[in-house]
């Protein structure tokens, strides 16, 4: 099933691309393991998946440490507390959630190896959903800019349930455009669910955070 899975979704992918006129080895499929145990892990990466998306930091670092001898990448996705920052640098290559300038400067402290980031965007009007509004992405560019532990890498976005993901998306990528106006190596977008990857795509996105598609459904969070 996973196997079945897994392949409609690759084969999804290429069809969204061959519509949008892109590569299709310009996507990173990141599949999002939260709630689900290593043993499935195991299976994806058997299955040639070397990507893995975590977004809570104690299941994720206790799974990392169980799959110490694969040779993936770990996505931090879910929103980060700046007194786990440091922990979660330890374990994680990529964090997606970097939104506020108090997480840059406790993700900049203490390393003087380059973190991989995006920066995250909230395109609804509730601040308590993570991001930092569109309006305030200039000054955290700056600051993450001017923090040399820190590789930002491009824009993060979670598509608002309750409006046109191809419009929101759209929205992503003008701000992906903006980005780049300030940190010109931040090319990438950290776009696409599995609902919704479709549309990412068509918007540009380069990461795809994708988890049911390709699990079934997760098990209740323990
Ligand atoms: C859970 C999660 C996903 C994956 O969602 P699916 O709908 O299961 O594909 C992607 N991004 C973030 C930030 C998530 O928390």
């Amino acid at each position: 099933m996973l196997a079945q899975r897994l392949e409609s979704v690759r084969d999804g992918i290429k069809t969204a691309c061959a519509t949008a006129g892109r590569p299709a080895d310009e996507i990173t499929l990141i599949v999002v393991t939260k709630f689900h145990p290593v043993s499935t892990m195991r299976e994806l990466y058997a299955l040639g998946v070397r990507d893995f998306g975590e977004n809570r930091h104690q299941e994720a670092e206790r799974k990392a440490e169980e799959l110490m001898d694969l040779e993936k990448r770990i996505h931090f996705i879910g929103q980060l507390q700046s007194n786990k920052a440091v922990a979660v640098r330890r374990y994680a290559d990529v964090v997606h959630s970097v939104d506020r300038p108090g997480l840059v400067a406790a993700l900049g402290k203490a390393s003087t190896q380059k973190l991989d980031c995006f920066l995250q965007l909230n395109l609804t009007d509730d601040p308590g959903r993570g991001g930092v509004v569109p309006g305030d992405l200039g000054a955290l560019a700056e600051l993450a800019a001017a923090t040399p532990s820190l590789r930002v890498r491009g824009v993060m976005a979670v598509a608002p349930l309750e409006t046109d993901p191809r419009e929101a998306f759209a929205r992503v990528r003008e701000s992906s455009e903006f980005l780049r106006t300030i940190i010109a190596e931040a090319t990438e977008i950290s776009a696409g669910m599995s609902h919704d990857y479709v549309h990412a795509i068509a918007e540009g996105a380069t990461h795809l955070r994708i988890g049911t598609a390709i699990t079934g459904e997760r098990p209740p969070a323990s």
